[in-house]
């Protein structure tokens, strides 16, 4: 579809249904749903097939929609000022009433926010009325996308619709930089440089991928979200002292159910957000078995993850 208004009003209208649309930004084509939408959130991975839940940005319209979402900080201020837009990610702790699906920030307390540099991207986010979250638009593991035929190629069968805005001119994922800590660290080198970002800051910034300690794998480089409680998988029934996580229709009455009808994607949905809510209140909990097929191997993935303590 081409990026006439009509094309624009279509995907912000797709976007605003909880479906995904792949989208031209001036780095790489994105494959955006509505970030407030758990439900939408899932679909991106769905359609990736990503077999983990990475963190995904958080695309804005303008300064102040960012403003809203996250806590600023006089950092984020500062390069927002000098980058935005622009090919620049500003990871930043989320807002005490962030309106943000937990899904796009991996279950995290952060959140990773990007104002792109490009028309029709900004027209989509602003008709659409909501923030975009969006990976690039490729089938996991693929390159990314620089053209409308690159995503065909890749997607073309599972989005509903393309935004077709020629080629992009920066080609490169943005530049990813992490503000929640003492000092900004780089998170993944991009398209602004990274000499011009300390430049404007007037100090040298680390690489998280020079930390020994640290994993080198972009997906890997989030702290990723580890529940207080204890958790035991593919648990069929709760033993004392647990509280159970279900799934699907074997799941006792009463029991909080990712998906009362075994949906993957509506588990992947939901999944955040109920290990949140149960571990206000658990010491331990026992989660029921879930297939590892489609979503399902992202969600083990991250329940392995959060299982496995140090
Ligand atoms: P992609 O969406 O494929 O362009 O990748 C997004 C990049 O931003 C990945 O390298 C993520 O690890 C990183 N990222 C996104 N959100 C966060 C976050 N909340 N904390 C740390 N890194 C993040
Ligand atoms: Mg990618």
């Amino acid at each position: 579809m081409s990026a006439t208004p009509a094309g624009i009003a279509e995907a912000a209208r797709l976007i605003k249904a909880g479906d995904v649309v792949a989208f031209p930004t001036e780095t790489v084509y994105g494959l955006g749903a509505d970030a407030t939408n758990d439900n939408a959130v899932a679909r991106i991975f769905a359609v990736k097939g990503r077999p983990s839940f990475n963190p995904l940005i958080v695309h804005v319209a303008d300064i102040a929609q960012a403003r809203r979402l996250a806590r600023w900080t006089d950092l984020a201020d500062k390069l927002a000022a000098q980058f935005w837009p622009g090919a620049l990610t500003l990871v930043l702790e989320r807002a005490a009433d962030c309106p943000l699906s937990l899904l796009v920030s991996a279950g995290l307390s952060s959140v990773a926010i990007r104002l792109p540099a490009h028309g029709i991207a900004s027209a989509l986010i602003t008709v659409a009325g909501r923030p975009i979250a969006a990976p690039s638009a490729n089938a996991s593991g693929a390159m990314s996308p620089t053209t409308a035929a690159h995503v065909a190629a890749s997607l073309g069968d599972k989005v509903p619709l393309i935004v077709d805005g020629g080629p992009c001119k920066v080609g490169v994922e943005s530049t990813v930089i992490d503000l929640t800590g003492d000092v900004p660290i780089l998170l993944r080198p991009g398209g602004v440089a990274l000499e011009d970002i300390e430049a404007a800051l007037g100090r040298s910034i680390p690489s998280a991928l020079d930390d020994e300690e640290h994993p080198k794998s972009p997906g890997m480089l989030a702290r990723h979200y580890a529940p207080r409680s204890q958790l035991r998988l593919d648990a069929l029934s709760a033993e004392a002292g647990e509280t159970l996580l279900g799934f699907g229709p074997n799941t006792p009455a009463g029991t909080t159910n990712l998906s009362t009808t075994g949906n993957l994607e509506e588990a992947a949905a939901n999944l955040f957000a109920l290990l949140h809510r149960l571990d206000e209140t658990a010491t331990k909990i026992a989660v029921m078995p879930i297939p590892e097929t489609g979503l399902g191997r992202a969600i083990n993935d991250r329940l392995r993850r959060a299982a496995k303590r140090d």
